[in-house]
């Protein structure tokens, strides 16, 4: 790490990596912005916005109260300036956003891999503009094969077959390889795990077993309800045997093993037993233009009303550069019984 100016006059210069990217308090740079750029989704998965929450009384934000697809673009070219190099539109569900591909083509431009989490029921339809607006590549998921698990699991009884029709869409019009995400809930869908794996072999694209999480305040999260990571190679490994892989860049939230046999790899993404943090480079922006430094963060920091009050860039600059240098979160580090009770931001709110 090299030392240069100082980001607020006055201060002691700020510590930066060789290359100019910021680091925090733990040494780790930004490199990572995921988006929320809606709070509405149509599922109800029920480890994330269980419908006895998320039902037709629940208060969505407005749309005046969300961030525009203009300050979404001015804020994303700020933090491509201060080192993010990647950036993930998600939600909520993006594709019930009207227009994104209007937003992907204000993104395109900017310095970053630009990518995006759906749930693939709109996927289809929509996969031909986005890659057009230019769009690198997806991520889909997909709890599930098993149709009558899948539609419990989303509680929208949205058929498996769609969400094939998405990612096969997706990949046909150059966005792949996808990766496909299964959250994996002991005793509900874990029995699915080898089923999962064998169908997306030697396809390209790369399935990841995702743990279990006590993310937001809702889901009534148990740690017996998780499946480790370590479990889930084991159960695959039974079949084809695994062999771990590097990652692709410092900082990657999946874990990579690849099928000895040459037919492609999978990912684990191991929040819970294995905690990344020491290692975590991504912010997320709230729908409503709030920055959380951790998805398990209590709270955010407001940056819609510096948007909307007429700060200049290098203002929203050195309010994103301090947020980032402050920085000190290690929740899955630290996480028990009793800090998943802690009130916690939506990750349908802050972005999955
Ligand atoms: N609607 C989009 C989708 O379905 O992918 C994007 C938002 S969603 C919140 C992003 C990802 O977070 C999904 O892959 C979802 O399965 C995952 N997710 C949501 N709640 C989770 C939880 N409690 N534990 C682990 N992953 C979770």
């Amino acid at each position: 790490m090299k030392k240069v100016i100082p980001i607020h006059p006055g201060q002691p210069p700020a510590p930066r990596f060789e290359g100019g990217a910021l680091a925090d308090t733990r040494g780790r740079a930004m490199h990572d912005l995921r988006i929320s750029v809606t709070d509405r989704c149509n599922f109800r998965c029920v480890y994330c916005m269980p419908r006895e929450v998320f039902d037709a009384d629940y208060r969505f934000l407005p749309h005046d109260a969300i961030l525009s697809f203009e300050e979404i673009a001015r804020l994303a070219r700020v933090f491509t300036g201060l080192g993010v190099r990647k950036i993930r539109l998600t939600g909520g569900e993006p594709l019930v956003r009207r227009h994104l591909h209007r937003l992907i083509e204000m993104l395109a431009p900017l310095d970053a891999e630009l990518t995006l989490t759906t749930n693939g029921s709109l996927l289809a339809a929509q996969a031909p503009a986005l890659k057009k607006a230019g769009l690198n590549r997806v991520t889909v998921s997909l709890d599930s094969l098993d149709d009558a698990m899948f539609r419990a699991m989303n509680d929208a009884d949205f058929p498996v077959a769609k969400v094939i029709q998405g990612i096969e869409a997706a990949a046909a019009a150059g966005l792949g390889p996808v990766k496909i995400n299964m959250v994996v809930k002991r005793g509900v869908n874990d029995q699915g795990i080898v089923q999962m794996a064998e169908r997306w072999r030697g396809t390209g694209h790369i399935i990841r077993f995702i743990e279990y999480m006590d993310v937001g305040s809702t889901n009534g999260w148990k740690m017996d309800d998780v499946i480790p990571s370590a479990e889930v190679v084991r159960r695959i490994s039974q079949r084809w045997p695994l062999e771990p892989i590097g990652a692709n860049y410092p900082g990657e939230v999946a874990e990579r093993w690849r099928y000895a046999d040459g037919a492609g790899e999978i990912g684990l993404i191991s929040s819970v037993t294995q905690a990344f943090c020491s290692s975590c480079t991504r912010m997320r922006l709230s729908t409503e233009g709030s920055l959380y430094t951790c998805l398990f963060a209590q709270t955010g920091h407001d940056l819609k009303r510096l948007l909307r009050t007429g700060a200049s860039d290098e203002v929203l600059r050195n309010e994103i550069a301090a947020v980032w240098q402050r920085r000190a979160d290690r929740y899955s580090e630290v996480r028990t019984a009793e800090t998943a009770k802690n009130k916690k931001v939506e990750m349908s709110y802050i972005g999955g």
